[in-house]
């Protein structure tokens, strides 16, 4: 175990929590990926929450009406803090998987399928799995507690380190084999070789793994703001053929190419904060490479409408996701933008300022857009009934490669 005194900038609210439920008694700190985000130097996208209280306990501090328990597989507590939601968990020890709890069924007896042992701090320091998601924060003191002793090296020299041995936490949980290259592709990690190679042995284990956590996972990446690396990512580990096989049968084509130049020109949009951050157009965007290849048209120009009727693109958007089984609205807002862009470059110039202004065609808009920035020279037409056209940039073009390890 390493103590490292440092001063991290936690906000308000998930301070507040931590010292509340220290003062009562409880041993709490922020915990996860908030913690290494921010020695990481970038911003958390949320402040995860470990006591040594339980679920009752915590709803009991702090009453039912901000507390509510949930969750089966793994319990704890929704915590709603002056309009925003906080995820507080009792720390756990590592499940036992020769117990009644894990899976008979799949085949894979090292599975566990419930994970609702409580434990001390440190047990559940090593339950979790990489070291670099294994760092408590006392923001009462600032300190940081390392227990694996490994996570604030590694998070220095950019290593994914499993816990423990990683054949078995790969095989106790096939997510891990995902959240391992998530973190490989969002901060150009590279896996320790004893990691590295378990992987490799493990990954087959992705067929194995429950849709509805790997939907999960899959949502998180569309929302991600880099969704272009995570597929590159996956795809370079042979991964992405257990995740998204038919965007995986279609790599190496135009297609693909042109659907990470789409995608890299939205991350940086939204980086720049030229436009929000919408799960739905990514998913628009993902689904472009099945849809052409249907109707057989040219990267870098938008379909004839005439080509695409809706069932083609209802059926684009089904196979780019299948298996997974993201929530029916994101997909339905992803079938709109397709079905709304090809109309916003082929109506007269009445009908497309009356579409540039109207709000149901936001996505849509902003797809135009980021067609018009990598392929400035299809579309430099726009800007004589568009007022507000604005590409991001002058054509900037993905560098093949840019982004493989
Ligand atoms: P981010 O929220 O930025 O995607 P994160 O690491 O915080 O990344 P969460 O899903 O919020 O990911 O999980 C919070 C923490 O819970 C992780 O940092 C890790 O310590 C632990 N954890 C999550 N999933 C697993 C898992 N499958 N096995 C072991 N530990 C896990
Ligand atoms: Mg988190």
């Amino acid at each position: 175990m390493r103590v490292l005194e440092r001063k991290l900038n936690i906000p308000e609210k998930p301070e507040s929590i931590v010292l509340d439920l220290q003062s009562a008694g409880f041993e709490t700190y922020i915990v996860g990926g908030a913690v290494r985000d921010l020695l990481l130097g970038t911003e958390p996208k949320d402040f995860d929450i470990s006591t040594s209280a339980t679920p009752e306990e915590i709803r009991e501090f702090f009453g039912r009406k901000r507390a509510r328990i949930i969750g089966k597989r793994f319990r704890l507590v929704h915590l709603h803090t002056k309009g925003e939601l906080f995820e507080v968990s009792t720390f756990r020890q590592n499940p036992n998987p020769q117990s009644d709890e894990t899976d008979q069924d799949s085949g894979n007896s090292a599975m566990i399928l419930s994970d609702n042992n409580f434990g001390s701090a440190e047990d559940d320091a090593w339950r979790r799995d990489f070291t670099v998601n294994a760092l408590f924060y006392n923001p009462e003191n600032h300190t940081i507690i390392d227990y694996t002793g490994n996570g604030i090296d590694d998070i220095n020299s950019g290593v994914v380190r499993a816990i423990g041995d990683p054949d078995v936490r790969f095989a106790e949980d096939p997510v891990r084999l995902l959240r391992a290259l998530k973190l490989v592709a969002q901060y150009n990690f590279s896996l320790s070789a004893t990691t590295e190679n378990a992987l490799f042995r493990k990954i087959d284990l992705l067929q194995s793994a429950s849709i509805s956590r790997l939907s999960l996972e899959f949502e998180k990446i569309l929302q991600s703001g880099c969704c272009e690396k995570y597929l590159q990512t996956f795809h370079d580990y042979g991964m992405l053929k257990f995740f998204l096989p038919t965007l995986d049968s279609l790599w190496g084509s135009p297609y693909i190419e042109e659907m990470l130049d789409l995608l890299d020109e939205r991350s940086e949009r939204i980086y720049r904060k030229l436009y929000r951050n919408s799960v739905s157009l990514v998913l628009a965007i993902c689904a472009i490479p099945v849809l052409k290849q249907e109707i057989k048209c040219e990267p870098g120009v938008i379909w004839d409408s005439r080509l695409a009727s809706m069932p083609i693109i209802q059926n684009a958007v089904e196979q780019a996701v299948r298996p997974l089984t993201p929530v029916q609205r994101i997909k339905e807002s992803a079938f709109h933008i397709l079905k709304q862009l090809p109309s916003l470059t082929i109506l007269d110039d009445k009908n497309k300022a009356f579409q540039m202004s109207k709000h149901s065609y936001t996505h849509a808009r902003e797809l135009l857009m980021i067609y018009a920035s990598q392929f400035l020279e299809n579309y430099s037409t726009l800007a004589d009934y568009w007022p507000g056209f604005k590409p991001s940039r002058p054509k900037h073009r993905r560098k093949p490669g840019k982004h493989h390890s």
